[in-house]
């Protein structure tokens, strides 16, 4: 096995509690810490290990689901073409979907608007034994919120406080969480969204909404830099994912998911007792 073998380190993506986040600073194109074996190809060398990664995932998503103590939140967050679909799709290839749930948050509906905004947030998250991912999330709450000036700032800004008390509670209770945003460049996202355009099956997902905050582009990275570092904590921490190149994206949110879930150190239920002498009748 070759410096890939278990060599990469999630910490270099990972945003320290109280650390300053500066995105301008990370390449969406990098690779952190990840390097192919001499007279490999970046991809190639790079599916072989997803291929094991995904293996790993599923035999961990297993225990998880058997075990039914455990919870997983997974939280994913990019500007729009960022790949959080497509982290999905490939991501949790294989997993028993009667332990994994996708949980989608659009435009606050009626009656969500007249709720606070944790309300609809909290009935998504997961219970003993489930992998939910957050597809969009309350984060939502302070990006898009801040940006289109939809609540005034104090309002908003109080925000981070609930946020981080909220996903304490989650924790206290049980709750492992992995938040991700998914960093991409301004210029790969125009790259994405014309293609939406010009490959008809892709048509489906252009929607012309999408150009309002691409023109704010600027207004949401601070958006996304200052939440990210006012609510990185220990037991709830925000990785920073280059998400340019879509092998690498995939190869590290399925360490960063791999590493997290091994870290629960999970083990099988007990078999029931004297089954070793049980015959099943015919
Ligand atoms: P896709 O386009 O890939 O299907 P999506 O996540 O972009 O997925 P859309 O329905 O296109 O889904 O967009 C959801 C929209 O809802 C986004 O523009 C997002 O900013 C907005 N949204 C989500 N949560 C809130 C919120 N709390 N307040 C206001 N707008 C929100
Ligand atoms: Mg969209």
């Amino acid at each position: 096995m070759g410096k890939n073998g278990s060599g990469f380190d999630i910490a270099k993506l990972r945003v320290e509690p109280g650390s300053k986040v500066k995105l301008a600073k990370i390449d969406p194109a990098s690779t952190p810490s990840w390097k192919a074996d001499e007279g490999l190809a970046d991809k190639e060398q790079a599916a072989a290990k997803l291929a094991e990664l995904t293996q790993r995932l599923t035999a961990l998503q297993s225990l998880l689901w058997a075990q039914s103590s455990e919870r997983v939140l997974v939280v994913l967050q990019a500007m729009d073409a960022g790949g959080k679909d497509g982290t999905i799709r490939r991501v949790f290839e294989g997993v028993n979907p009667s332990g994994v749930r996708v949980a989608s948050f659009k435009k606050p509906t009626e009656p969500e608007l007249a709720h606070d905004y944790l309300w609809r947030i909290h009935q998504q998250v997961p219970a003993n034994g489930e992998l939910v991912i957050f597809n969009r999330s309350h984060y939502e709450d302070v990006l898009v919120v801040r940006v289109m000036d939809l609540v005034p700032e104090d309002r908003w800004r109080r925000r981070y406080r609930h946020i981080v008390e909220f996903e304490r509670m989650l924790a206290d209770e049980g709750i492992t969480i992995v938040k991700l945003f998914l960093h991409i460049s301004k210029e790969e996202q125009r790259r994405r969204l014309q293609e939406r355009l010009t490959e008809p099956e892709k048509n489906w997902k252009f929607d012309e909404a999408d150009l309002v905050p691409r023109a704010r582009w600027n207004d949401y990275q601070k958006a996304f830099e200052e939440a990210i570092a006012e609510t990185s904590t220990d037991r709830a921490p925000w990785y920073i994912v280059p998400a340019n190149r879509k092998w690498y994206r995939n190869l590290a949110v399925s360490e960063i998911l791999v590493k997290t879930l091994e870290g629960l150190k999970m083990s099988y239920p007990p078999a029931p007792p004297n089954i070793a002498d049980l015959v099943i009748p015919e």
